[in-house]
Order: C-alpha cells, then sequence, then structure tokens
C-alpha cells in the first residue's frame, strides 16, 4: 500500500536535475546573486532538457507529469540556487491556470509557444493593496465590443518583465466580490502595459521581480479564459498545487545548508579538534536533518495527493508552510554553525538564509497557509 521508491524514470530524472543543477547552476550561483543578472542562459538550458513546465501537458510542450516529478526537480535546482528555481517555476505558476482552465484552441494559443518554444510566463495576481487578500484586487477587466480593456497595476510579479505571456487576473464584476474576478491570457507586447523591474531584493536575486501597470490595454474576449468570474476559484486552485514546490524548494536549500554544514564542522578545527567532535553541534546538525526528511515526506505525501486527484489543498498547505520553515530554521542553524565564517558572502549558507526567508512569503504567506489548515481543523 505505500511504497517510498522512487521509480527508475523518476530517479533518471532526478540525476538529470542534479547534474544539471550541481554543474550548471551551482557554479554561477555566487554570480548571478551579486549582479541580479536574470538566467537566461540557464533557462533555455533547463527548457532543453525538460526540466521546466514538468506538470504542464505534453501535448502542448510539458512535461505531462505529476507534481511528485515537479518536487524532485524543483529539490534539486533549489539545491544549486533558489533565484534559478523562482524564475524556472513562475512559468510553471504561471501556465498552471490555463493548464486547469483554458479551452484547448487557447493552450494550443497560449500555454505552446512557452512550454514547446522556450518562453517565459509570469502569473499576475498580487497588486499593492491586494497580497494575501487576493479579493481586494482592483485592476478592472471592462468588456467593450468583442475586447476586454484592462486597467490597474500588480507587483511582486515573478518574471513580469521578461516574461512573453501573463495571465492576469482582473475584476469583471466588482459587486460579486471573488466570484466577479476573470483571468486572461494576455500577451506582454500588448500595448498599454509598463513593466517596471521593482528594487533590489533580499534574496532570489537571479529571479526578476516587476511591477505590471496596465492602461487602456485591450486584449480580444477570446483570451478570457474559462467563464466570467471564474478567476478567483482558478487562482486558489492553482496554489494549492504550485505551493508544494515551494515546500520541495524550501528542502532543497536547506539540505544544501546541511551539506556545507557537515564540510565545515568537520574541517573547522577549535580547542584543538574539529568542531564536529562537540555533542551541542551534533546535536544541531540531526536535527536539521530530522526536519528535512520530515518535511521531504509531507512533500512528497502532498504530491501524491494531488497526482492521485485526492483532497490535497490541506497537506499542500503543511507541504508549503513546512518545507519553507525548515528551510529558515535549517538555514540559520547553518549560518550559526559556520560561526562567523557563516555571516560572510564567501561562505554559501548566508545566501541559503536570505533564500529561504522568501519561501514563507510568496504564493500565500506562512501565516496564511496555517489560515487554510485551521479552516480545516475547524470545519465541522
Ligand atoms: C520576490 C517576490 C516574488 C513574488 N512573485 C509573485 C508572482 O509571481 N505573482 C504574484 O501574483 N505575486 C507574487 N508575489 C507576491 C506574494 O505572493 C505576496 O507578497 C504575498 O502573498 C503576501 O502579500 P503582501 O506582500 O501584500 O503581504 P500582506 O498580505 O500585506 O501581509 C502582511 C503580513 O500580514 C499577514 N497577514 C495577512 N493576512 C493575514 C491573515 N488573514 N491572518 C494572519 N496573518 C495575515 C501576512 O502573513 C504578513 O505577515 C511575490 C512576492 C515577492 C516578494
Amino acid at each position: 500500500m505505500i511504497d517510498f521508491s522512487l521509480t527508475d524514470e523518476q530517479k533518471a530524472l532526478q540525476e538529470l536535475a542534479r547534474d544539471f543543477a550541481q554543474n550548471e547552476i551551482a557554479p554561477v550561483a555566487p554570480e548571478l546573486d551579486r549582479t541580479g543578472a536574470y538566467p537566461y542562459d540557464l533557462l533555455n538550458q533547463a527548457h532543453k532538457l525538460g526540466l521546466l513546465n514538468l506538470t504542464i501537458e505534453d501535448a502542448y510542450g510539458g512535461g505531462g507529469l505529476g507534481w511528485l516529478e515537479a518536487c524532485i526537480v524543483g529539490e534539486e535546482l533549489a539545491a544549486a540556487c533558489a533565484g534559478v528555481t523562482t524564475a524556472a517555476n513562475a512559468n510553471e505558476l504561471a501556465l498552471t491556470p490555463l493548464h486547469l482552465a483554458a479551452s484547448e484552441e487557447q493552450k494550443e494559443k497560449f500555454i505552446a509557444p512557452i512550454a514547446r518554444d522556450g518562453g517565459l510566463a509570469a502569473f499576475c495576481v498580487t497588486e499593492p493593496g491586494a497580497g494575501s487578500d487576493v479579493v481586494a484586487m482592483r485592476t478592472r477587466a471592462v468588456k467593450s465590443g468583442d475586447e476586454y480593456v484592462l486597467n490597474g497595476t500588480k507587483h511582486f510579479i515573478t518574471n513580469g518583465a521578461v516574461a512573453h505571456l501573463l495571465t492576469v487576473f482582473a475584476v469583471t464584476d466588482p459587486e460579486k466580490k471573488h466570484r466577479g474576478m476573470s483571468l486572461f491570457a494576455v500577451p506582454a507586447d500588448t500595448p498599454g502595459i509598463t513593466r517596471t523591474h521593482m528594487g533590489e531584493k533580499m534574496g532570489h536575486r537571479a529571479s526578476d521581480t516587476a511591477e505590471i501597470v496596465f492602461q487602456d490595454a485591450r486584449v480580444p474576449a477570446a483570451n478570457l479564459i474559462g467563464k466570467e468570474g471564474d478567476g478567483f476559484k482558478v487562482a486558489m486552485e492553482t496554489f494549492d498545487r504550485t505551493r508544494i514546490g515551494i515546500g520541495a524548494a524550501g528542502v532543497g536549500v536547506a539540505r544544501a545548508a546541511l551539506e556545507a554544514s557537515l564540510k565545515f564542522v568537520k574541517e573547522r578545527q577549535q580547542f584543538g579538534q574539529p568542531v564536529a567532535n562537540f555533542q551541542g553541534l551534533q546535536f544541531m546538525l540531526a536535527d536539521m536533518s530530522i526536519k528535512i526528511e520530515t518535511a521531504r515526506l509531507a512533500i512528497y505525501y502532498a504530491a501524491w495527493l494531488t497526482d492521485h486527484k485526492l483532497p490535497y489543498a490541506y497537506a499542500s498547505a503543511i507541504a508549503k508552510a513546512y518545507g519553507s520553515d525548515v528551510a529558515m530554521e535549517v538555514t540559520t542553524d547553518a549560518v550559526q554553525l559556520h560561526g562567523g565564517y557563516g555571516y560572510m558572502a564567501d561562505y554559501k549558507v548566508e545566501k541559503y538564509m536570505r533564500d529561504a526567508k522568501l519561501l514563507q512569503i510568496y504564493e500565500g504567506t506562512n501565516q496564511i497557509q496555517r489560515v487554510i489548515i485551521a479552516r480545516a481543523l475547524l470545519k465541522d
């Protein structure tokens, strides 16, 4: 009934992702972190290797795989660089609403140029006044003949300035609150769209974060995905899936921090011996490992539920919150284990600690995950 072994295909995918992550991403991760340069080349290579858009249907260029495979790959990429992983994951986040709700014709038109041809996409929900409270969004889409006219501002949008396609959530009927929100596929070069890089970030500096302003941006009515009013439901269903991947990225970052710490404590000598000899540090290492192993199980479980079409929202909230909390705790301990060296940019663990923080914030803060979990617990 329970089988914890990966299939041969899953093992091969894991090895492919690990080789790519360690040989191609890891060597340039410090440079990307320093410069904030967007990793176009790496994403191109990842696309050619089949490591992007894994859960999107293969008929449109995706991997045609499950969330378990996406999490296996996500952990490997994040163990090399969380910023590159965020840039890569943003595509899947943007394409998932189309995968869930678009017609076949729309999938061919909007998903294929991204997934098949290696384009970039961005998922646009958050606004200056609407973060956790998605329903507070003010971006309007008003029907005008056979077009919709979009006005409003989205911000904190990953891939926002570099994407070819934007999946945009906008209000079509303000009276209906969450039932008045709709989803549009919007080519990024649509007149009336201005995209601006936002300021410097604490971590994930290889990913692009942009503000997008829509000023009388007109899209064909045929770009409405699903029906008017479907937007909120599709956005929530998307998050329920993609946030498992944030937990997986957390495990990747935490694993890298533990590996760096194990190497360091065996080499660093104090009081005439390696600091690894001190039991106080050994217990910290053991706790780090306990957290990583249990987080991975929570993530695989949520992914398995999703792939088997079983109720997964509660498990995915746990996977996201726990995986990212573990990343924050383990990376903080990794810095502590390194002493003063851990605080210096020459040692990788300070980057891991900065990168871990965002995982607790985006795709629903960990407070919001706890709201979801508590709501499920308290439901009659
Ligand atoms: C680098 C980066 C990339 C991002 N990428 C994207 C993207 O690609 N697309 C996109 O649409 N968005 C993106 N986001 C936005 C991200 O999802 C939001 O920042 C996040 O959902 C939180 O919203 P907020 O920042 O407005 O914080 P707020 O919602 O203002 O939260 C402030 C604080 O209040 C807490 N809080 C809020 N409501 C509750 C509640 N009901 N109960 C308890 N606590 C609560 C929060 O947990 C937080 O601690 C990104 C953000 C960042 C920083």
